[in-house]
This record gives C-alpha cells, structure tokens and sequence, in this order.
C-alpha cells in the first residue's frame, strides 16, 4: 500500500523523465490531481505533500470541495478545475467555485460561464474540449468548430482562452496514442498563434501521460496513478 505523497512523487519523477526523453524543458508539463470520488481526507494527503491543483467532474462534489478548502485552506494557492461534461443548467456553481474549465464544448456553455462568473472574480480560465477520436459517447467540440468557439470566448471579458483539453479513444499502443495527441497539438499550435492567451494542452492521464508529454502536453490529468482505483459503487 503506497501512500499518496509516495504516489506524487513516483507520477513527478515519471512526468519529468518523460519530459527529459523527449527533450522538453524540464517542469514545463503541469501535474493536475483528479480526485473525483476521493474523500476530503485523501485531499489533504496529497496537499501535505505539496499538490495545489485538483481536477473534479462532478458539479456538486466539486463545489463542496472546493468550498471546504477555499475556506479550510486559505492563502494556500490552490487551484479548483472542473473537468467533466457540463450541463446548461449547471453552469451557475461551476463559474462561482473553481478557477478553471477544462470542458468548454458549446457556446451555450461558454455564454452562461461568462454571464455568471461572479464581478469580484478574476476571469475564469478556461480549455475547449475537443473530442479529437470522434467517438459518440464522448463530449467534446468537432475539429471544424474549434476556431469558432475560441472566437466567441476571446470576446467574452470573464472568460480567459489558455488552450485546450482532450480524450482522445483509449487505445494501449503508445503509437496510437501518440498520433492522437499529435493530431491536438497542431491544433493547439494553431490557436496560439491567433491568441495571445494561449498556453495550455490538458491532455495524458494514468495510461497515457507518456505519450501526452512526448507531444506536447503542459497538463496531465492524473486520477488513479495518485488516488488509487475509484469506487463508483457508493455514488448514487
Ligand atoms: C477521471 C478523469 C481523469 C483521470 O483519469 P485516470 O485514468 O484515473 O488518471 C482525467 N481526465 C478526465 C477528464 C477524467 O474524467
């Protein structure tokens, strides 16, 4: 039984060899904990060893996460991301509680984050998802409609551009998973030379991060490597 700092670091020294291999500059790739499901306890654990950024999906879990740390732990430079497919009438805790959105898919959603992100907030920083396999059960913008997005949100004044989010099929051979994740990067390539904003490639996860840092990632988002194996059974 490895604990949660010992996972850190084991998924640290991954990240930065990685990055080594493929010559990249070392640290330039962001480690984002997922811990959807995982208790407040096991939060803890992983900011003791030195996490700041978390990754939910789930509107009202992640909420009352990032509500009990942003009062618990204040001053500490967390960062709260929401990750998961939005729905249109969840948008409201969404732009008040996390300073991130990795799953901006439509206008709708980008509309209603922007109108309802509190005037005392800075702006929320979000990432198009880009549902870059094609596969139905997946949420994410087609390829062809990226550019028209990113237009809508660079004109939205609460919303700040920064890049990105992808997942790709879960296929198990590194060169498949390469060719997806090059397939985004040029994309990404793209949308930073029309805005200035933009910095981020939030792709790579527990199976695929090598991969993910090989073409380009500056976030992977990393759940079971660090938590362990989720338990969906006592979700309702
Ligand atoms: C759950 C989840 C992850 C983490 O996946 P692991 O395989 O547990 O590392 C990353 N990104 C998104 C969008 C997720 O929903």
């Amino acid at each position: 039984m490895y604990s949660i700092q010992q996972n850190i670091e084991q998924v640290t020294k991954q990240i930065r060899t990685a990055e080594h291999k493929c010559g990249r500059v070392p640290s330039s790739v962001q480690l984002l904990a997922v811990s959807k499901t995982k208790p407040i306890e096991v939060i803890k654990a992983a900011i003791e060893a030195g996490q700041k950024a978390f990754g939910e999906n789930y509107v009202q879990e992640g909420v009352e996460k990032a509500q009990y740390f942003t009062e618990h732990y204040k001053n500490s430079g967390l960062e709260w991301h929401f990750i998961g497919p939005i729905q249109s009438n969840k948008t409201k805790p969404i732009a008040e509680n996390f300073q991130w959105v990795h799953s901006i898919d439509r206008s709708k959603i980008a509309q209603r984050l922007n109108d309802q992100r509190p005037e005392n907030l800075p702006p929320l920083q979000v990432l198009i998802q880009i549902n870059i396999s094609g596969e139905e059960s997946k949420s994410g913008t087609s390829e062809s409609e990226v550019f028209q997005l990113a237009e809508l949100i660079s004109s939205l004044p609460n919303l700040t551009l920064r890049g990105l989010m992808s997942i790709p099929a879960n296929v198990s051979s590194y060169q498949s998973q390469l060719n997806a994740f090059t397939k985004l990067s040029a994309i990404q390539s793209k949308l930073a030379d029309k805005y200035t904003n933009v910095d981020t490639l939030s792709m790579g996860m527990s199976g695929d991060m090598e991969a993910a840092v090989e073409a380009g990632s500056t976030m992977v988002r990393i759940g079971t490597a660090i938590f362990g194996a989720r338990d969906y059974t006592t979700k309702s």
